[in-house]
């Protein structure tokens, strides 16, 4: 059986600008890497000329999520559908049709029935912050930590079968690599509370906000294929200045991608894994009770 990672986020791009060199290590290590992308994206910032040819945001940046899950060789694409909530306080948040408004049960039974009928050894998602506080990725974090939970639970009804998923993961950074990461955008004269083409990310709190890293993968072999899929999202790049930074430079400052582990809870807060599939067992196809599997939460 082949191994399956299952990624669960809420934009068509937080895939590539996130995990795009990670995804392109693991394909090329043989896993199959499947995707929920929550939203269309319909509140990110997009310049006018880069609208032509297409009737909305929605679905210039969906063709944009086509182009990234080809360059980055993803397995599927599980869109939800649902529509982008914008930032946090804004009036868009308050969309009946948003993310962030949908009932947490009914984003979470979607999760489930995709998590079965998947069945991955190894789901990510963003951690409790949603990566930087964004309200859809703190929505689908919670949607997907529970369905993580559901998914072998026999009384939970879905259209597939129950599946007992191994180890859940949050996405992350190493908090020393952020803390340089602010340093030098200081040092450049860039503001680190205002990062991202919509200017929505402060990594000032992204920091007093990051969980324990437990797992890194060395990435440094992959900016190339990183920035293969960033350059699909065209519409979103621009605002960031990660990928102005020369290669060299990244591979230094930045090699690995980091991730918490969720379960198994890890004994203590250090790295003690370099790979994300260490200790799965690939024919594992146990159904549990749902008092055998419930989540430790990880210590801070
Ligand atoms: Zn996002």
């Amino acid at each position: 059986m082949k191994p399956r990672l299952l990624i669960s986020y809420a934009h068509p791009d937080d895939e590539s600008f996130g995990l795009g060199a990670a995804i392109a290590k693991l394909v090329d290590e043989g896993v199959d890497v499947y995707l929920i992308c929550a939203t269309n994206g319909e509140r990110g910032t997009v310049s006018p000329e880069m609208l032509e040819g297409y009737n909305s945001i929605a679905e210039l940046r969906l063709a944009e999520l086509a182009c990234a899950a080809e360059k980055l060789r993803l397995k599927q694409v599980f869109l939800l559908g649902y529509k982008d909530s914008g930032m946090m306080g804004t009036p868009t948040c308050e969309d009946s049709e948003c993310l962030w408004q949908a009932p947490v049960a009914d984003v979470t039974r979607r999760v489930t029935d995709i998590l079965r009928e998947v069945q991955p050894q190894v789901v990510v998602t963003f951690n409790k912050y949603g990566g930087y506080g964004h309200p859809d990725h703190i929505a689908i974090q919670r949607a997907t930590t529970r369905a993580f939970e559901l998914a072998s639970d026999p009384t939970y009804i879905t259209e597939h079968a129950p599946y007992r998923p191994q180890k859940l993961y949050y996405s992350s950074i190493p908090k020393r690599q952020l803390q340089l990461g602010i340093a030098m955008l200081r040092l450049r004269g860039l503001d680190p509370r205002a990062l991202g083409k919509n200017r929505d990310i402060d990594l000032v709190k992204i920091v007093d906000n990051v969980e324990p890293t437990h797992t890194v993968l060395n990435v440094s072999n992959y900016f190339e294929a990183w920035d293969e899929a960033n350059q699909c999202h065209k519409s979103q790049l621009g605002g960031g200045p990660t990928w102005r930074m020369p290669l060299a430079l990244r591979r230094w400052f930045a090699p690995h991608q980091g991730f918490t582990r969720v379960y198994p809870a890890p004994a203590s807060n250090r790295i003690d894994e370099r790979d994300l599939f260490m200790g799965v067992k690939l024919d594992d196809m146990t159904i549990t009770t749902p008092a055998q599997q419930t989540l430790a939460p990880a210590a801070d």
